[in-house]
């Protein structure tokens, strides 16, 4: 089981973004991505979760062996793929309880009604893990909410949807670091054998808490360099310069 990425090349509006990216990750595994402003890596986590804009040109994509080019953006959700945006949308008109219970209704098997009263339990349960006040479940999705607020409510649709694989872009900024260790408590309860994760971080304190397998640098569309947790910390000391001589 893994999410495997090919030799891929994406596009947006004609600009080559991703250059021949090849990264995989097995079930079970947290992989980090650290790398300048504008190497990629939103737009790597886009077009994993199937972001319309992004055209692939070249490459693969596979979820346990299965291509999903094909697939919509709402079949990859419903195949275990979730992307924490980096940037969250606001859904005004909306409210939060609606749109978890509608995202999870979605997944059920045609006729099957979701268990309100189970619903509510799991959904407080999971913003008591996360220090949510219950106002949020009436307030329209991320609809004037602070940054750091919008940032736990997309790790309270995680915890929600059980996804098979993870992607978070940069869900650490804008956390004061209290909301930021109650953010990585509740990924690292997710951690599991048959679940991976995708953490796209700028900072090494994030990793801190949420201890990786693996490291990746990606500049200019590609990964340029990997290693263990402890590439986090050099990186942390010596930033990206190592780029500038190898180019
Ligand atoms: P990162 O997340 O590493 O900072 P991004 O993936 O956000 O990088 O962006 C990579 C490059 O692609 C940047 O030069 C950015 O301006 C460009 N880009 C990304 N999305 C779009 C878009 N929708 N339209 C135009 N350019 C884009
Ligand atoms: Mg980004």
């Amino acid at each position: 089981m893994s999410l495997t990425i090919e030799n891929l090349h994406a596009s947006v509006e004609g600009n080559p973004i991703l250059k021949g990216l090849n990264l995989e990750i097995p079930a079970g595994e947290v992989h980090a991505i650290m790398g300048p402003n504008g190497s990629g890596k939103s737009t790597l986590s886009k077009v994993i979760a199937g972001h319309d804009d992004y055209e692939v040109t070249e490459g693969r994509v596979l979820l346990d062996g299965v291509d999903i080019a094909e697939l919509e953006v709402d079949e990859r959700s419903r195949a275990g793929i979730f992307l924490a945006f980096q940037y969250p949308a606001e859904v005004p008109g909306v409210s939060n309880a609606n749109f978890l219970r509608a995202a999870l209704q979605a997944r059920m098997p045609e006729g099957e009604e979701i268990d309100a009263v189970a619903f509510y339990k799991q959904m407080y349960a999971k913003m008591d893990e996360l220090e949510m006040n219950r106002k949020f479940t009436s307030r329209a999705v991320n609809e004037g909410f602070s940054g750091g607020e919008k940032k736990r409510n997309e790790v309270l649709q995680m915890m929600m949807l059980e996804p098979r694989y993870c992607l978070l872009d940069e869900t650490d900024s804008g956390l004061d670091i209290d909301a930021l260790k109650i953010v990585a408590k509740g990924v690292n309860s997710m951690r599991s054998p048959n679940r991976g994760f995708l953490v796209i971080t700028h900072y090494q304190r994030l990793l801190d808490y949420i201890r990786p397998d693996h490291v990746h640098v990606m500049a200019d569309g590609r990964i340029v360099k990997s290693g263990g947790a402890e590439l986090a910390l050099e990186l942390e000391k010596s930033g990206y310069d190592f780029l500038k001589q190898s180019a």
